[in-house]
């Protein structure tokens, strides 16, 4: 949430800074504002989008090389000028902007406020600011440590980035729990909550870690040190990523574009992990610790949202093909409520950005109590895939929609092949059952392009429900799952109430909702519970429902007694939830632009939620 921008160089500032906040608006978009240091510092914020502020500054003067940015995701105050970043500490010598929640600010506020501050917006990072200037002046510090003084008072999570005036050189950054990459180039350094506003410039980066400060200095260069005072040796990594990946290819909205990337997104997932020609699959941070795997009591997910989902699919597939217990744990849950963990579970922790705030602390919690922790994160070098003792990296490439869709079913793939990695590793598949499935996997991209056809299909089904306020998504077996996720991703960017159900579930309670303006959308692909999902579509059409079924072509019964069927290439069950999901977003996306709706950035959401 919120993103951070940070420029040092020989180049104009701002125009570096405003390209990298429109790459970073996806983590929030509420405000958003500069400070460029050029002999004082000039500081331009503004309530609304990046495109806001530019108009704000219009044609202000704003030349300077050194430069700060924020866009925001609020969590202390409106989303108003006032609460909008950078901030100015009390005598204005500091400027900051902050990424995360400061929890113990309220103690804070009342000791500074008695020392005689006065505060002029509503966020935690204004007393952040005035508590370094504090420290700052009363010891009459160095920025850095001031700012690292400050951290040991501070409580929460933080990605922070500091200007002091009277240290015009410099800019120093801190992080904890909210990610934070410096950018070396040459004779400039950049600073962000991700790469994306750094790779046009250099692909030369390092990842910070928790409690490290980070001086940038041009005539210095970059040091870091931890909270304790100890130099720590920057580690420079090369960065893989491309420009293309984070640029919307001739779509409408990111969205769109990264909904079609699916086939060749599944395929990077795939990729030197498996070959169905010559029958393997080798999930290297699986084969490396088999023994923990098939050894474990029990394999705990946790993860939030739709990472969630897909530990959901996760439980019904390893426990279907391996026979090991699975647990699906919402990781905010799981960290609060003192969890019987042990040595002999494995916690595996799935998130996209690798950045979730309490999907990392539950893995904390998982280490503390000895159990081996396994990842599977989107984003490369985030805090999980550092955290974890072992994972696999989904391959996505980025994912800009708030909204997640090729994250999402990369994760699935992920679980799918850690799924059959155990089973074939525990002998609880059939050598022939194996190889099959690796066929089924490999066919997967190809029936997503085939799905991706019925686009236009779905935009004109989608005009015929665009206007009704709640919807039902129903499943059954991994379907289940599925048709949470279809619910999530239509509440997310339409704002239509949608809700998820085990489609035999109905009957408990949502069936009282059910009339002639609530569409039901049932994932009808499981022919194992053909008979069992025709008599629910019959039961809906009985209370007048509009069924929407997405079901495998050829399948004239199922097409007979719904209002729409979506069909999708025939594939075994095992697969069914990746290729069936993509009716599934194409209907969300459709009805969201047909209701105005702004699909890339939904209203109170942001992308990597790296707050509790
Ligand atoms: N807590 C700060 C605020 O509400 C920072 C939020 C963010 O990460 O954008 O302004």
């Amino acid at each position: 949430m919120c993103g951070i921008v940070g420029y040092l160089g020989k180049k104009q500032a701002y125009p570096i800074l405003i390209k990298g906040l429109k790459r970073l608006e996806y983590r929030g978009y509420d405000s958003s504002g500069v400070a460029i240091m050029n002999g004082s510092v000039k500081l331009f914020k503004k309530k609304g989008k990046v495109k806001e502020l530019e108009n704000f500054v219009g044609n202000s003067d704003i030349s300077g090389t050194i430069g700060i940015g924020h866009t925001r995701w609020a969590t202390h105050g409106e989303p108003e000028d006032n609460n909008a970043h950078p901030h100015y500490s009390g005598n204005k010598r500091l400027v900051m902007i902050h990424n995360g929640i400061i929890e113990n600010y309220a103690s804070i506020k009342s000791a500074l406020i008695e020392l005689g501050h006065t505060f002029e917006s509503d966020t935690d990072t204004e007393v952040f600011v005035h508590l370094i200037e504090e420290i700052q002046e009363k010891e009459n510090l160095s920025i850095e440590e001031a700012v690292r003084k400050a951290l040991k008072q501070v409580v929460g999570a933080y990605a922070i980035v500091v200007i002091d005036r009277l240290e015009p050189n410099k800019l120093v950054a801190a992080r904890k729990s909210s990610p934070l990459v410096v950018g070396i180039g040459e004779g400039e350094f950049f600073i962000a909550s991700d790469a994306t506003p750094i790779i046009d410039s250099t692909n030369k980066v390092v990842y910070l870690d928790d409690e490290q400060i980070a001086v940038l200095n041009l005539e210095e260069g970059l040091k870091i040190m931890d909270i304790q005072k100890t130099i720590v040796t920057p580690t420079v990594k090369e960065l893989s990523l491309r420009l293309e990946e984070i640029e919307k290819g001739g779509y409408e909205h990111f969205m769109l574009k990264e909904i079609h990337d699916q086939p060749r997104t599944i395929k990077e997932s795939m990729r030197g992990r498996m070959n169905e020609d010559e029958g393997w699959l080798k999930l290297g941070g699986f084969e490396d610790h088999k023994d923990k795997f098939l050894n474990a009591d029990r394999i705990i997910f946790v993860a939030c949202g739709t990472s969630w989902h897909a530990a959901l699919i996760a439980e019904y597939t390893i426990e279907k093909l391996a026979r090991i217990p699975v647990e699906v744990e919402y990781a905010s849950e799981f960290r609060y409520r003192d969890p019987i963990i042990t040595e002999r579970d494995v916690v595996i922790a799935i998130s996209q950005s690798g950045e979730t705030a309490d999907t990392l602390a539950a893995l904390e919690i998982a280490r503390e109590k000895g159990a081996f922790l396994f990842g599977i994160v989107n984003t490369v070098g985030s805090s999980i895939s550092r955290f974890t003792d072992a994972g696999a990296y989904i391959h996505a490439g980025p994912e800009i929609g708030v909204a997640s869709t090729k994250a999402f079913t990369g994760q699935v793939t992920l679980v799918t092949l850690l799924a059959l990695s155990m089973a074939k590793a525990n002998g609880n598949i059939t050598e022939d059952y194996f190889k099959s499935s690796l066929v089924e996997l490999a066919s997967v991209p190809g029936k997503i392009s085939e799905a991706l056809k019925y686009e236009e299909y779905i935009e004109d089904l989608s005009k015929n429900i665009n206007q009704v306020n709640n919807a039902l998504y129903l499943g059954r077996g991994a379907n289940f799952p599925v048709a949470l996720e279809g619910a999530l991703k239509l509440k997310e960017i339409s704002y239509i109430h949608a809700e998820g159900y085990p489609a035999a579930e109905m009957k408990h309670g949502p069936i009282a909702l059910i009339d002639e303006n609530m569409p039901i959308i049932v994932i009808a692909t499981n022919r194992s519970a053909k008979e069992k999902i025709i008599s629910n579509i019959q039961e809906v059409k009985a209370r007048k429902g509009i069924v929407i079924a997405i079901v495998p072509e050829n399948e004239p019964e199922i097409a007979e007694i719904a209002d729409y069927t979506i069909p999708i290439p025939v594939c075994d069950e095992l697969v069914a939830p990746l290729i069936s999901t993509i009716p599934l977003q194409l209907l969300s996306y459709y009805i969201a632009i047909q209701r105005g709706c702004n699909v890339d950035q939904p209203r109170n959401l942001a992308k990597s939620v790296t707050v509790e």
